[in-house]
């Protein structure tokens, strides 16, 4: 049983038409996972250029910013050396005396040399008294101002070396300051001053605001630029306990556009923000800032979490809708720069064509495949079908749809073998319809088929399971009845004949008959003799007999 079920499953598997179907499913998986493949290794290869053109921003940006921040611990370091040694000249007294001459006016400006140091510019008394961030403390004042006159040179001088527009400067808390940018007249000494110590990056500087004394990044609006919005990046100084001033530098955030902008040589590249610590825009390589947040508070707070693991300098990336997100956290500013890469523009790029034509080739061929798996299917079934039904019309006579005569006495042979080895009885019946010449004459050969193809099916109709029926001659049939004895066998041909003789037959229109057939039955329980052929003879005889005794009757004895 187990094993016939296992032979069924295998010849399943081996139609042709199951045969067809595995190649091309095969084929079909391998091209779509080749396809995949070839994706997956272009997606890499978009998430590294993605990353890379990010990486070359990040790393230009940092290293102009940290060109400004080494600049500013220079300039500290040069205000502590001045400060533990102060030099004194004739021209550093001079101005110093200048200054002790200057100093209740409500602005005053002097410098050593004109062209080679920037200027001093100050507040009066009054000013700084009036202030409770300033102190103009009168043993640390003369020193300040000889190391200021010191920087005033430097400053002057690395300021040429600049790479992103800025403006340098350094504010006292004693009323003065020196900037990269001086002022174009005496009367904006006061307004400039006022404006430097009335941003947040100047209070929060002072000790208690910032403990760990370590440079901070401001955004704020400054009123004297131009441009509006300005970044600052802040250092206190502080030297013996006290807290001096701060040295710092600001960008415009123009300048910072500007500077993004250039750095996005392609219109397919997508659009590089810079962020500040409070994750508002600040500058962007599109023309303007977006007027609204591009992306909505979680898809924000995603960006803020997958960063805030981040080290300085590291990077990642994120999906987003349909927009490919990468980020770099810079070394040198405590804020993000973000780049948005959307499908639009990731179709027109590089990646997107060749996916496109990756896509195309994979859908041609698919196509390709399932019309020409249609073709090859349909031949196959055709094949098949004609094959099967040449191998029918073989074995089975058309008419009838029972065995023909050649595979009938084939499966009889077998049978009475098999019936002989395993002892066990073996009968035929041997059936010849009766008058059946008559009713070709009658009704014609046509009917005459009817008829034929009719008592065929009462035939098969009526003996049982394993029993086999053929057509043997015109109108004569043969049943063998195999572990049958030889009551059975004439019972099963009496139903037989009965069934033929019961029904009236509707053969033309108006036309009906009722037609009937004889029997001769023979069995190997009377001679215990096998051989086929001899056992059909002997039906064959006593079907003569029942033709002889009258006809409609089954006879089994000679
Ligand atoms: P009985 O057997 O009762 O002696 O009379 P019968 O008329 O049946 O006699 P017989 O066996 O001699 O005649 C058989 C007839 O069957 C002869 C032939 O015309 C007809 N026949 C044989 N094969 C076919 C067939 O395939 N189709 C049709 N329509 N008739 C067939
Ligand atoms: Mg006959
Ligand atoms: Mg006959």
């Amino acid at each position: 049983m187990f094993g016939d079920a296992i032979q069924r499953e295998i010849m399943r598997f081996r139609s042709p038409k199951s045969v067809v179907n595995i190649c091309f499913i095969v084929v079909f998986i391998f091209s779509t996972v080749l396809t995949w493949r070839e994706a997956v290794v272009l997606e890499g290869a978009y998430v590294a250029n993605q990353r890379n053109s990010l990486d070359s921003v990040a790393t230009l940006l940092d290293r102009q910013l940290q060109y400004n921040i080494d600049n500013l611990l220079f300039y500290r370091n040069t205000m502590h050396y001045a400060l533990q040694s102060p030099i004194s000249t004739d021209r550093t007294r001079k101005s110093l005396a200048e200054f002790d001459h200057v100093r209740s006016q409500s602005f005053w400006q002097f410098r050593l040399d004109l062209s080679r140091s920037l200027p001093i510019n100050g507040v009066s008394d009054e000013f700084v008294n009036s202030s409770p961030l300033l102190e103009r403390d009168e043993e640390a004042i003369h020193t300040e101002l000889s190391s200021a006159l010191e920087l005033s040179y430097i400053m002057r001088l690395s300021g040429s070396a600049r790479m992103l527009p800025q403006r340098l400067f350094y504010v006292s808390r004693s009323g003065f300051f020196l900037s990269s940018n001086p002022p174009a007249n005496d009367s904006k000494i006061v307004s400039l001053f006022y404006s430097f110590i009335a941003q947040p990056y100047f209070s929060s500087q002072s000790p208690q605001n910032n403990p760990s004394r370590a440079l901070r990044w401001t955004h704020t609006v400054n009123p004297n630029s131009t441009s509006g919005e300005i970044i600052t990046a802040t250092i206190p100084l502080d030297f013996n306990g006290r807290w001096y001033g701060i040295l710092a530098f600001d960008y415009p955030i123009d300048s910072l556009h500007e500077f993004l902008q250039e750095a996005q040589y392609d219109d397919h590249e997508g659009t590089v923000l810079l962020y500040d610590k409070e994750f508002n825009p600040i500058a962007t390589s599109a023309e303007h800032l977006p007027e609204y947040s591009l992306f909505t508070a979680p898809q924000l707070a995603q960006i803020a979490g997958a960063a805030a693991e981040a080290k300085p300098g590291g990077q990642g990336e994120l999906r987003m809708d349909s927009r490919f997100i990468t980020w770099a956290k810079l070394n040198s500013f405590d804020g993000l720069l973000v780049k948005v890469h959307t499908l639009e523009e990731g179709v027109h790029g590089e990646f997107g064509r060749i996916s496109i034509v990756f896509s195309v080739l994979w859908l041609l061929f698919t196509f390709m495949l399932f019309v020409s798996w249609m073709v090859i299917r349909r031949l196959v079934n055709n094949m098949f079908n004609l094959q099967q039904t040449l191998t029918w019309r073989a074995n089975y006579d058309t008419l009838t749809r029972l065995y023909n005569r050649g595979a009938f006495f084939e499966i009889a042979h077998k049978l009475s073998q098999e019936c002989q080895q395993q002892a066990q009885p073996f009968c035929v019946i041997q059936m010849d319809l009766d008058f059946f010449k008559s009713i070709n004459d009658r009704f014609g050969h046509n009917s005459g088929d009817k008829v034929l193809a009719h008592a065929a099916a009462m035939l098969s109709d009526a003996f049982r399971d394993g029993d086999v029926a053929g057509r043997v001659g015109g109108e004569e049939f043969c049943i063998v009845l195999p572990d049958t004895t030889l009551e059975e066998a004439v019972k099963v041909a009496e139903r037989i004949r009965v069934r033929i003789n019961t029904k009236e037959l509707l053969i033309k229109k108006g036309n009906t008959t009722r037609i009937s057939a004889s029997f001769g039955v023979s069995s190997t329980s009377e001679s215990n003799d096998y051989d086929f052929e001899r056992l059909q003879s002997c039906a064959d005889h006593r079907l003569y007999k029942a033709k002889q005794g009258g006809r409609n009757q089954v006879c089994s004895h000679d």
